[in-house]
Formats: structure tokens, sequence, C-alpha cells
């Protein structure tokens, strides 16, 4: 049976290709009684001031974090930073390549789309997303969809936006040691997301899990919403393998059923909660010092 949990440590607000703001995020996880939640938005922790303040008034304990785009060989890797401090200097120097390398893309991937016909495709998107928000192919899928050319988001990157279609970009980004690196020189846990849903063999994936770890990274997305169920175990077991921890993480962009926010996300009993480590135990208290210190009257 599905259900609904009260941790999710993968989403996504307007900050990036979210459909709700930051605050909606909270208040929808509030909704859906959730007690912690991760904002992880694509290469951008901007969204974060704002859904900390939402958490605050509601009750629920949010978790700065980010979703980094990176390359490794052939793949593009999605690697979740969890609890960084936001104004490390390397992890600021990461935001500001990221943020290029978007802005950069975005722009390719807009001039493709004119070609293809889709007149002012940049300007048109932008217009559709949050005001600075980092441009993702989510952003162009759901103007394409507005455009009435396709009646999906999926319909938009099997014609348009992925790999071998004519509006896709190939992208070099940063490599996945640079990213595990600078999310724990920055005081954060670096997570491998989504492990199974990049398309590479078993051999190559814990290829990819060692030089993860060798990097530092701590844990794996074991549990997804959309995934099927002998994927999970295989994640659990490779955590068990490589002495990872591991995560659950809905990737919820928008309402509906599709990556529901908190659902589904159980993690097998053979695998460590990384919210049950004492990693976890030490960066809440190192929060919640931080937020009481900045609390004090200043004297
Ligand atoms: P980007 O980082 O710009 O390459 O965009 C990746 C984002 O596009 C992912 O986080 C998803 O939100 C979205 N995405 C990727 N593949 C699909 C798909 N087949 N259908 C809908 N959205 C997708
Ligand atoms: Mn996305
Ligand atoms: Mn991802
Ligand atoms: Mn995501």
């Amino acid at each position: 049976m599905h259900e609904f949990s009260i941790i999710d440590l993968h989403c996504h607000s307007s900050a990036s290709d979210g459909a709700l703001s930051p605050t909606e995020v909270v208040e929808f996880a509030v909704s859906r009684h959730l007690k912690v939640l991760a904002l992880t938005d694509h290469d951008t922790i901007d969204g974060i001031p704002q859904a900390q303040a939402a958490a605050e008034l509601a009750g629920l304990q949010l978790i700065p974090g980010i979703e980094i785009s990176t390359s490794w060989r052939n793949f593009q890797i999605h690697v979740v930073g969890l609890f960084m401090d936001p104004q490390h200097d390397k992890l600021q120097e990461l935001l500001a390549r990221q943020r290029q390398k978007r802005d950069e893309r975005a722009v390719e991937i807009g001039a493709k789309l004119e070609r293809l016909g889709f007149a002012d495709a940049l300007a048109r998107t932008k217009e559709q997303a949050a005001p600075g928000a980092a441009i993702t192919r989510g952003n162009y899928a759901r103007f394409i969809v507005s455009t009435g050319a396709c009646q999906t988001s999926d319909e938009a990157f099997n014609k348009y936006l992925k790999r071998g279609r004519p509006a896709y970009v190939n992208t070099q980004w940063g490599s996945v040691a640079a990213a595990v690196e600078t999310v724990a020189a920055a005081g954060g846990v670096a997570v491998l997301a989504h492990p199974r849903r990049y398309v590479m063999t078993n051999t190559k994936l814990r290829e990819l899990i060692a030089d993860f770890k060798a990097a530092g990274g701590e844990a794996l997305e074991v549990a997804s919403a959309q995934q099927r169920p002998a994927d999970r175990d295989y994640l659990a077991q490779l955590c068990g393998r490589f002495d990872l921890l591991a995560s659950a993480g809905s990737d919820f962009h928008q309402a509906g059923v599709w990556r529901d926010l908190g659902f589904n996300l159980q993690l097998p009993a053979n695998c460590t909660p990384l919210w049950q480590s004492a990693r976890w135990g030490e960066r809440f208290s190192v929060h919640d010092q931080r937020r009481s210190a900045a609390a004090q009257p200043s004297t």
C-alpha cells in the first residue's frame, strides 16, 4: 500500500521549474502533514529564504537544499545537496557557474525552438516562469504545451527537448566530484538523486556510485515517487554495498498524481535513513543553534 510520509527531501518550486512558489510548496507540504521538507531547486538556492519564512510560520522543518546538474561520462547526473551554508565561497562560485551555463543553454535552446517555428521562445518561457528563475527544459516544456504544439510536457520532451531531438543542447556541466566536494565543503550532505532514472547498465551505475562515494557523497536517493519496487530494493542493497545512507524524495514539481509530494517514499528495512544518522542530528542541532542565536535580542 502506498502511503504519505512525513519527510520528503527532494522537490521544486518556481525558483526553478516547479509550478508553485516556495511559500505555496511549504503550504502544500503542511496540508499533506509533512514535518520535514527539503527544497531542492535546479542549480539555485534562491527560493530558500521564502520557503524558510513560510516553514517557520507553519512549524515545518525546512532543509535548505539544491539539485546540482553535473556531467559524468556521457550522462547528465543530478546531485542533491542538503544543509549547505548558503554563504560559503565554494558554493557561491558553483552557483555562479551553474547560472551562467543555464543562461547560455537557455539562449541556445530558445534559438533552436525559434528555428522550429516557436517565435520568441526564450522571452515567452521566461515570462511564464517566476522572475529570475533558473530556466530548465521543464520550463521550456511548459511553454511548448502552452502554445498547443504538444499536449503534455512528456510529449514536448519526446518531440523537441530530449537527447537526439531538435531542440536538445548538450551542455557540459561540472563533474559529479566537483559538485559533491562543493556540497561537503559548504558543510552539506551530498545525495545522488534518482540513481535509477539514468539510462545506464548496473555496472556503470556502480561505477558512478563508486566515484560519488570517493568524492565524499553520503547518501543515495533510494525512494522516489515514481519507481518500480525492484529498483527501490536494488538501491537499498547498493547502500549496504557502498556504505551509504538512504534518502527519500518525491521530485515534486506540481500538484497532481504525478510525483506527488510525500507520496510513496517508504524506505526498505535494510538501509539506514539519512535522518537516522548521527550526521543528521548534528546538522539539525547546528541549525537550531544558529536560529536561536539569531533570535537573541542584541545587547
Ligand atoms: P534540465 O536540467 O534543464 O535538463 O531540465 C531537467 C528537468 O526537465 C527535470 O528536472 C524535469 O523536471 C524535466 N524533465 C526531464 N525529462 C522530462 C520528461 N520526459 N517529461 C517531463 N519533464 C521532464
Ligand atoms: Mn525539474
Ligand atoms: Mn533530477
Ligand atoms: Mn528534481
